[in-house]
């Protein structure tokens, strides 16, 4: 049996309902769970390197608040609740730019302990699974989400960043090329890059993906709703290849796509 996490990221409370609603549809109905990695307390202001808006605040109004956390959008979070197929993850705090790429303990340990609160404020059980922005991470932020979470999501390890007493065991993972690994109760999944993404070829993309899945035990496959909204408008091509690969991970009998927090069960690491 193969296995398929599916990682959308970038939820926050600006998130138009009927985006989520039209991507996942076909996925809740076919019994595909789908994690949301959900942003606690967005900052409405964060830009990417260049000054251009962030992708995920492309439904910002001017009279929104400097930082807005998921509770205070109860329609969003509603329909979050009654679809039991979406699993609200923990993603970052106010998402800012490398947010937890700092040494700074106390600062690191008060946004995870804060956006914790806020995601359970909301309604939604307290996430084991932590995603940091831009997948990245400080050795100091390693080491609080490890105290606080039993999966970190993130794209790839670097050594330089790693706590030491996490070498040896890191070590052991490279020498066996392990995609995953775990250090005490958390497991530590890296992703093979944004499979579903606008940025890269659509005639390649389902084949790429399949290809992926092939290739490993696990697999996380990680999207970001915004994309397929660029300037408020649906990209149908780019909808249609997440919904193929929707039906073709349903119909496939040596699948199962899992939320986080069954990873435990599906013996994976
Ligand atoms: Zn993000």
């Amino acid at each position: 049996m193969r296995y398929v996490v599916i990682r959308d990221d970038d939820t926050n409370a600006l998130t138009p309902i009927d985006y989520l609603e039209r991507l996942y549809r076909p996925f809740l109905d076919r019994g595909l769970p789908v994690n949301l990695a959900t942003i606690p307390n967005v900052r409405t202001d964060v830009t990417v390197p260049g000054g251009a808006r962030e992708g995920f605040l492309l439904a910002k109004k001017e009279t929104d608040p400097l930082c807005s956390p998921i509770g205070s959008n109860p329609a969003l979070v509603s329909y979050l609740r009654a679809n039991p197929g979406y699993e609200i993850v923990h993603h970052g705090f106010h998402h800012e730019y490398f947010e937890f790429d700092s040494n700074d303990r106390r600062a690191v340990a008060a946004r995870l302990d804060d956006g914790a609160r806020m995601l359970m404020d909301a309604g939604f059980p307290r996430s084991e699974t932590f995603v940091a922005p831009y997948d990245k991470l400080s050795r100091t932020s390693l080491e609080e989400v490890a105290k606080r979470f039993r999966v970190l999501s993130t794209g790839w390890f670097e050594l330089r960043r790693l706590p030491l007493a996490w070498w040896p065991r890191y070590a052991w993972k490279r020498a066996r090329r392990q995609p995953h690994w775990r250090v005490g109760r958390t497991r530590l999944l890296s992703h093979p890059g944004c499979l579903l993404s606008c940025h890269r070829d659509y005639g390649g993309m389902v084949d790429a993906i399949w290809r992926n899945v092939a290739s490993r035990r696990l697999t996380v496959l990680v999207t970001h709703w915004w994309e397929y909204f660029r300037e408020g408008r649906p990209d149908e091509a780019f909808i249609n290849i997440l919904h193929e690969t929707a039906r073709r991970l349903a119909d496939a009998r040596d699948i199962r796509v899992i939320p986080f927090r069954e990873l435990a069960n599906a013996g994976v690491n």
